[in-house]
Formats: C-alpha cells, structure tokens, sequence
C-alpha cells in the first residue's frame, strides 16, 4: 500500500528544502527525496565549497598584499589538503543542521532516488508514496561534451574532489564556473589556461565587465586563449594534451569541463506524470512554477529559470505559501535578479545589459561609468581593477541596470539590488550621502 502525503519534494537541494520546510511550517505532511548528499548542489558541490577556496585565494591576494602595508611576513607554504579537509568539515556541519531542521520540522526524508509512476504516485527503494501536490527540484549536473577523451576532464564535481592542487589545468569555458575557478586556482599559483570558444568571458553580461574581467584574468596570471574550440583529448602520461582547432595541443595535469549544466530530467520517468520538458529537458513551467501536470511543480536548476541557489529557494518557498497558506497570487517575480560572480575581484550585477537597455530603449537612456584602483590598493603591487556602471532610463532616469566589478563588489550590491527592486532612480541614489571613504560611494556620487 502506498503511503500518503500532503506534499512529496523530489530533491534535497536548495528548492526542495526550501519548499518542504516553509509547507511543514504550514502543518502539512511532507516527504523529501534525495538520492545524493542533503543540500544539492549549493552545500556539496557548488556554492559553499567554491565560496571557501574563493576565501582562501583572497586571503592569498591580502598575503601578497602585507609587505606593502608594512609586515615582515615569510610565506613558507600553502597546504590545500588542509583546506579542503576544513572545508568539508564544514560541509558535513551543514547536513547536520539541514537533518535536524527536517527532523524538527516531521519531513520524512527518502535517502532514494524517486520516480513517478503516474501523476500522484511516486515510487522510491521498491516503496510507494502518493500526494495531491508533488514538487520535482531535481536540480542539474555538468555538461560533458560528446568528444573523443572527453572522459579524462573532470567537472566542477570533479575539480571539488581533488585533494592535491592541481600543478597545471586546462579550463574549458568562459561562464560563471569557468571564471571562479580560473581566477581562484591562479591565485594559489596553479598554472592556468583559460579556453574560451569566443573573444570574451562571460558573454551574457555587460560589456564592461567582460572586458575588466578579461584584463583581471590576465592579471592573476591566467593564460587565456580566446576563440578556440577543443577538438580532441588525449591521455600522455600523466599530462592531458587538449587539442584545439587553433593551436598546438595544449598539455596539462587535468582539464576541467566548465560548458554548462543540464537538468535531472530523465531518470524520473516524466512521461507517466505527463510533465513536459522543453527541447534541452529543462521542465516547462508557468509563473506560478505549475508544470504541464495538475497537481505537480517544479523550481530551481530543473527549470529554464536562472540556476542560482536564492531563486531556487523563493521559488519553493512562494510555491509552499501558495499551496498550503491560502496566499493564490503567490509567485517569484524574476525580474531584477542580482547576482555576484566570485572572480578576484569579484563581479556584481543586476539589471540588463547596455546592449539589451539599447535595444529596448534605443537611445532614451543615459550610462554612468567610472574606473579606479580602490583606496586599499593604491601602495600595494597588485591593482585589482574597479569598474562601475549605472544604466538609467528616461527622464526620470530610473535605473535599469548596475554592474560592478571590484574589490567588494559581492558585498556592495544587495542594498543597490534592494533600491533597485524599489524603483530608485539616479537621483535616488544622488540623495543619499556618501560613506567615506569606501568603494561604494563612488555609485552615490556618480556624474
Ligand atoms: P540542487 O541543489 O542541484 O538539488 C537537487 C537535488 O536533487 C540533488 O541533491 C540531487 O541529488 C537530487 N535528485 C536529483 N534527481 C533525483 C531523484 N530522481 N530522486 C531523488 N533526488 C534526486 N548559486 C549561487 O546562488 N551562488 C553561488 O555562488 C553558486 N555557486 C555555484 C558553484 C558551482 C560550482 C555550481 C555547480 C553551482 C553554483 N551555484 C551558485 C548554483 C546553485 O548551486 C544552484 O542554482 C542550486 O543548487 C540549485 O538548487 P536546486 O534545488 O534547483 O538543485
Ligand atoms: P554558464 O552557463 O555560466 O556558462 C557556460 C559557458 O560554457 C558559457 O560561457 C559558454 O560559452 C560555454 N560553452 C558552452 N558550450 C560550450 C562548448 N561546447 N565549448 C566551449 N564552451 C562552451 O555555465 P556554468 O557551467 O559556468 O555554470 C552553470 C550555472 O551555475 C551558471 O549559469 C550559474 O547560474 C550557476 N552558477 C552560479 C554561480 C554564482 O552565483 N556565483 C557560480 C557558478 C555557477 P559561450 O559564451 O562561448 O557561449
């Protein structure tokens, strides 16, 4: 006999948790599958263990930075196993509390991979669980490409497994993962080739961020070889020898694949539950994240939407709220995302692009933008760059977009991104007295 639920989540992962925990506030009966590690990709394999090597590398950039501020410091070494095993201490931390936060919360977790075998039964470890509400936030996983020896790279998984530090490494790709873990790995003096298959990095983003990041990337000692596809991968040795069509096989200790992620689509058996997914097997969904079936749901990395952990969680906690709080307008508006790319220095952004307000607006709107090196850098040899950029529309100059790239620039954009949300306009921002002295307040003061 199957056992009946109130709400079934298929994915312990930023979403899933999300949506159960907010649905069992609510006083519902709530189970939660997940045939991996609790916490999905954020906790295990994404965020959190990126955030902690991207502490260690800024940590490299201050070290590298003390002689000129006056200490007398001997870097004898820097030991990675030690990191990682600090990192995945805190790791196994984070299940800790997301198991207790569950627990106390009476979700029965399902350590099993879920299947649907129609629209209201899901099947787990030979058992059966039927719902009037099922939630599928299954997440993605990293492309590999279908080319001869692709096999040898390794993913962002992969690259979170390694307990030596790579001596040399090949990077494919130019986007978000691509980006941290180039400039990250080259500041902890890993030698880095950077392959990109166009002219410049992170090619939905601003301009102006692409071109400063290209500059930073070179400036942390990246290599980085612009407009080149890989062909062919071979093993030789210990060393990897990644062939492109444009120059002579490049040789590394590993080669990192960084193309993009693909949705967990299709081990779920969609087809008895009648969800449709679109032609890359990203699950179909409207703005109140219903799918093509009555009754069932999908939010985060599964759908089509931004694959960033903060959407993934308003989206299952405005689904809870919709579904078991009485609330039917209840949805996740995803306009105006703000995001942050933790390269060194660090990327924020929100809003669109010069070439999209261009293209909507044509020539009614207006851009501010200055550069500078930051206060905490003007003695220091190393001048990470700072560039700012402010796109405003009409008369009332409302700001459309803002993109920053500098140190600090994670910290700085939320309370921009929260004014932003709010409508504020140039002079908004005009209105507001500067802090001094700090990076920020160049935003403030812009003319
Ligand atoms: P996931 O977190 O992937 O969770 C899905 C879960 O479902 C997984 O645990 C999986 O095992 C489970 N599952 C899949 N199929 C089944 C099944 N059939 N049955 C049971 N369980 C199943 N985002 C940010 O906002 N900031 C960052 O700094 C950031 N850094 C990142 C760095 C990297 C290297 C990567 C890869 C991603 C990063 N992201 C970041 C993106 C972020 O991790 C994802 O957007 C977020 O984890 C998506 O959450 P989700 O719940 O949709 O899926
Ligand atoms: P992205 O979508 O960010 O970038 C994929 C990159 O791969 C693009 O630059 C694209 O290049 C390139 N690419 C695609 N196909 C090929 C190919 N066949 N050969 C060579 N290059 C190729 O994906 P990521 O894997 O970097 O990250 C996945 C998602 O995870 C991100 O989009 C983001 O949402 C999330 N994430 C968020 C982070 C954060 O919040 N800080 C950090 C890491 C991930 P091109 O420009 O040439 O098309």
């Amino acid at each position: 006999m199957a056992e009946h639920f109130d709400f079934l989540v298929i994915g312990g992962g930023s979403g899933g948790i999300a949506a159960a925990n907010r649905a069992a506030a609510y006083g519902k009966k709530v189970a939660l599958f997940e045939s991996n590690l609790i916490g999905g990709t954020c906790v295990n394999v994404g965020c959190v263990p990126k955030k902690v090597m991207w502490y260690g590398a800024q940590l490299a950039h201050s070290l590298a930075d003390a002689p000129d501020f006056g200490f007398d410091v001997e870097l004898k070494a820097f030991d990675w196993e030690k990191l990682v095993a600090n990192r995945q201490c805190y790791i196994e931390r984070l299940h800790g509390v997301y198991h207790r936060r569950l627990d106390a919360n009476h979700i029965k977790t399902i350590a099993a991979e879920a299947k649907f075998i129609s629209a209201n039964t899901i099947e787990a470890a030979n058992r059966r669980y039927t719902a009037g509400h099922i939630l599928i936030a299954t997440g993605s996983r990293p492309t590999i490409p279908s080319i001869v020896g692709a096999e040898y790279g390794i993913s962002s998984d992969g690259f979170f497994a390694l307990q030596r530090q790579p001596k040399s490494i090949v990077i494919v790709g130019a986007g978000y993962i691509a980006v941290e873990l180039a400039c990250m790995l080259a500041t902890l003096k890993s030698e880095v080739t950077l392959l990109m298959r166009h002219a410049f990095p992170l090619r939905r983003f601003d301009s102006m961020l692409q071109e400063t990041l290209l500059q930073a990337l070179h400036d942390v000692g990246v290599n980085v070889i612009r407009g080149a596809q890989v062909v062919a991968v071979q093993k030789q040795g210990d060393k990897i020898a990644v062939q492109t069509d444009t120059e002579e096989a490049i040789k590394a200790e590993h080669l990192l694949w960084a193309i993009g992620r693909q949705p967990n689509t299709d081990a779920m058996q969609l087809q008895h539950a009648g969800v449709a997914i679109d032609s890359s097997g990203f699950v179909e969904i409207d703005q109140y994240q219903n799918t093509s079936a009555q009754g069932i749901y999908a939010v985060g990395d599964v759908t089509a939407k931004p694959a960033l952990t903060p959407v993934a969680i308003a989206a299952g906690r405005c689904l809870a709220d919709r579904l078991f709080n009485n609330m039917p307008d209840r949805h996740l508006d995803y306009e105006n995302i703000p995001t942050v790319i933790f390269t060194h220095p660090p990327i924020g952004t929100i809003g669109l692009t010069e070439a999209q307000a261009r293209e909507r607006f044509g020539d009614n709107i207006k851009i501010y933008t200055t550069s500078f090196t930051a206060m905490a850098n003007a003695f220091t040899q190393h001048k990470p760059p700072t560039a700012m950029k402010l796109i405003v529309q009409g008369e009332a100059e409302k700001i459309i977009g803002c993109h920053l790239i500098g140190p600090g620039a994670d910290e700085m954009l939320q309370g921009f991104a929260v004014a932003i949300k709010m409508g504020a306009s140039k002079a908004d921002l005009d209105n507001t007295i500067a802090i001094h002295p700090t990076s920020a307040e160049e935003l403030v003061t812009l003319r």
